[in-house]
């Protein structure tokens, strides 16, 4: 998986295909994300001990990785991920304009 927490991605597929927001949570072996805003739902919380309200809260459910392309922080663009080694490290590097990620 290309995407890491706290990078920025576009949304390709779903209800909120075409938007944009931050990575939240990864899940390395499933390939999913969480993305910020995105993929939201409500979910009913019942009431605990009588007396009690219910709440409605809005939670992000984690969507495939690949309805997610990363968007390159340096030239905004979404983006596929190149990779380049260096040394010991592996580097992640934009197919647009070839700047380390
Ligand atoms: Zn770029």
């Amino acid at each position: 998986m290309n995407i890491k927490k706290g990078d920025t991605v576009k949304i390709l597929a779903g209800k909120d295909s075409g938007k944009t927001g931050k990575v939240l949570a990864i899940d390395i072996k499933k390939e999913r994300l969480i993305v910020e805003g995105a993929n939201m739902f409500k979910k009913h919380n019942k009431p605990k001990r009588q007396g009690e309200k219910g709440s409605i809260v809005n939670v992000s459910r984690s969507m495939d990785a690949s309805n997610a392309l990363l968007i390159c922080p340096r030239c905004g663009q979404p983006t596929r991920v190149g990779h380049k080694i260096e040394g010991a490290k592996k580097l992640r590097t934009c197919k647009k304009c070839k700047s380390t990620i």
